[in-house]
């Protein structure tokens, strides 16, 4: 489960809608604290260097000095996707794999929240329940 403030998601669904009107995906570094459940407690937007409508890119530096802003630990990485898919894209499943953090899509159009884990017990990539959903 995770547990996301409301705050916080009101940040994601904020950038949702800024996404949906550049027409670009957005993406955000998500920090808080894993143990049962992920605690997402403070997000900050970071830009998709890719500039692009379908993919996302974010940049060493800017991940680096984002990191440094933030004493809670990084727990996942944020971004929206256009086409309405709340399912991940192939690119998505690598970097799962790759990173094993938590991944969450905004989806655009239903402006909603969905997150996926890689599962090690399962070897397998999980999608996460989050409960104070609005919608
Ligand atoms: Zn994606």
């Amino acid at each position: 489960m995770i547990i996301i403030s409301t705050n916080v998601l009101t940040q994601l669904h904020d950038l949702i809608k800024g996404s949906q009107s550049m027409q670009r995906e957005v993406c955000a570094l998500l920090f808080g604290k894993k143990s049962v459940n992920y605690q997402i407690n403070e997000i900050e937007a970071i830009p998709n260097r890719a500039r692009s409508s379908n993919r996302f890119h974010i940049g060493r530096d800017d991940y680096e000095s984002c990191i440094k802003r933030h004493k809670r630990d990084l727990i996942g990485i944020f971004h929206t996707h256009l086409n309405g898919e709340s399912s991940l894209s192939v690119a998505d499943k690598q970097q799962i794999k790759k990173t094993k953090c938590l991944w969450l899509i905004g989806v655009c159009e239903k402006t909603i929240v969905k997150a996926y884990t890689f599962d090690e017990e399962k070897q397998d990539i999980i999608s996460i329940q989050i409960p104070n959903q609005r919608c």
